[in-house]
């Protein structure tokens, strides 16, 4: 495609997200069926969630009190009172035919998120939350079309799901983006869902217009589906801006329609059109009292909210004294985040803490394959390491062998410490000795250095450095050998 830049200058683009997240609840939400991912085809149902006739649904308190706590994350507010509805439409992995959804009286609304784009602070628009359920799953095999088959899987019929809808307040699709990951980041410290894409318990519908930048009205949106990636929604954006940019430039007209992304060929295409828009018939759940949350419910589950990644954010920079990149990246999860602490409490140093926590320690992880939330070392241990590379008794080089030790044995630092013989050599007299030798033994590098090449000390310290196997206090090796060769 090709949209001159100042075409493009001259627009700008609106954008909406429809976020959809699988609660972390064990059964499902009208049913006792487990919502374990995984488990054999059609293996978790039940008269309820095959929609069965005269099965009826009961209400899971915990999926409840999940959205809730998402929605006060979000800065929305709870109605009191709120409704299940029928969104009817067919679809082979939908047994009722109806999906019970929330509509004209959703459990929550008018919250936010703040993003950060470039050093620019926004608050971006939440308009709801709801509770809705999950629909089957159908897989399709085989080549060519006369040996297609097509399988139902209904364990995920009845998983609960919130949908999170964003006001059209996002005009780039790096806000998209930042928007989405802080949302994850929000959901994945409150423990309500493990946002993975790939498993689909995250999925992101993107509602994109553009106007000519700063006309007073939107222009006709289309909604791009089939995102299963933080980089797809960036560049299914970007694709969709373009195509619509040159299309009003041509003076064309957008439809309102569905389009799907297909990443093999990076672009869109259309799905359907507005004249097979779906109308679906809402109306109120009959089988489902109205659901009522009372002041004490409410507060309960604003009470057991856990400290949010921005407000902790806040903190690292400030109480830790980090910088503002190692916060960020230290409170991406929550458990890093826990972790960091717990290592600062143990008496390791912030910064260094952070270094090794972000560098080495990650290294190492990913060297040994081993996952940071098997927690091979313990944050004391942590916490004892960094404060004998504080106190020098170790240099950084051997501390990250006694780490990768720590990692694989799963035995304590002083252990390791000891066992190798690892002690940092901070003896002016053992250093003088080994500084001796390697003098008597390079008489060309020592005349060297007399006739005033003093760069020759480096090479010096090196060697001492390396007949200590790398034990020798760097900087007193260097006092040492400038008194003994002067
Ligand atoms: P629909 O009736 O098609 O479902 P909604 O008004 O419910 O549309 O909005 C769905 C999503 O689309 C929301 O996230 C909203 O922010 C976004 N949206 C609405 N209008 C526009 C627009 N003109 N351009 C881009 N996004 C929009
Ligand atoms: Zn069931
Ligand atoms: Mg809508």
């Amino acid at each position: 495609m090709a949209v001159s830049a100042t075409a493009r200058t001259k627009y700008e683009a609106v954008i909406g997200l429809e976020v959809h997240v699988q609660l972390l609840t064990k059964s499902k939400i009208f049913c006792s069926c487990s919502t374990h991912f995984g488990d054999p085809p059609n293996s978790n149902v039940c008269p309820v969630c095959l929609g069965l006739p005269g099965a009826l649904p009961v209400l899971n308190r915990e999926a409840v009190a999940m959205a809730m706590k998402a929605a006060l994350a979000l800065n929305c507010a709870i109605n009191s009172r709120s409704r299940f509805a029928r969104k009817n439409y067919f679809y082979p992995d939908l047994p009722k035919g109806y999906q019970i959804s929330q509509y004209d009286e959703p459990l929550s609304q008018d919250g936010w998120i703040e993003i950060e784009v470039e050093g620019r602070k926004r608050r971006i628009g939440i308009t709801r939350v709801h509770l809705e359920e999950d629909a089957g799953k159908s897989l399709h095999e085989g080549f060519p079309d006369s040996e297609r088959k097509s399988y139902i899987d209904l364990n995920r019929s009845g998983v609960p799901l919130i949908e999170i809808v964003s006001e059209p307040d996002l005009r780039t699709p790096d806000e998209a983006y930042e928007y989405l990951t802080r949302l994850r980041t929000i959901l994945l410290y409150l423990d309500v869902s493990n946002c993975n894409m790939e498993e689909g318990s995250l999925r992101c519908d993107a509602n994109v217009s553009v106007r000519v930048a700063g006309a007073p009205a939107f222009g006709i949106k289309t909604e791009v589906k089939n995102l299963n990636s933080f980089r797809f929604l960036q560049k299914a954006l970007a694709y969709e801006i373009e195509r619509q940019i040159e299309m009003v430039e041509s003076g064309e007209s957008i439809q309102q329609e569905t389009r799907l992304w297909d990443s093999r060929e990076q672009r869109t295409y259309g799905m359907r059109s507005k004249e097979f828009a779906h109308d679906y018939r809402y109306f109120p759940e009959p089988d489902l009292l109205p659901l009522v949350i009372t002041e004490e419910w409410k507060e309960e589950v604003r009470r057991s909210l856990p400290e949010l990644p921005q407000s902790r954010e806040e903190r690292f920079a400030t109480t830790h004294g980090l910088p503002r990149q190692d916060a960020t990246l230290l409170t991406v999860t929550r458990t890093m985040a826990e972790f960091f602490e717990e290592v600062v409490k143990g008496g390791a140093e912030p910064k260094l803490a952070a270094n090794w926590l972000l560098n080495e320690y990650s290294f190492l992880l990913e060297e040994a394959k081993v996952g940071f939330t098997d927690f091979p070392v313990a944050s004391a241990d942590f916490a004892k390491l960094l404060t004998l590379v504080g106190q020098k008794t170790i240099s950084g080089t051997m501390a990250k062998e006694v780490l990768r030790d720590m990692i694989m044995t799963r035995k304590g630092p002083d252990q390791i410490v000891t066992e190798k013989g690892l002690q940092q050599i901070n003896d002016t007299e053992k250093i003088a000795a080994v500084a001796r030798e390697v003098i008597a033994a390079n008489p060309k590098q020592v005349e060297q250095y007399r006739k005033g090449k003093t760069a020759t000390l480096g090479w010096f310290v090196g060697q001492v450095m390396k007949a200590t196997r790398g034990q020798a206090n760097p900087q007193l090796v260097q006092d040492v050998l400038k008194k003994e060769l002067d």
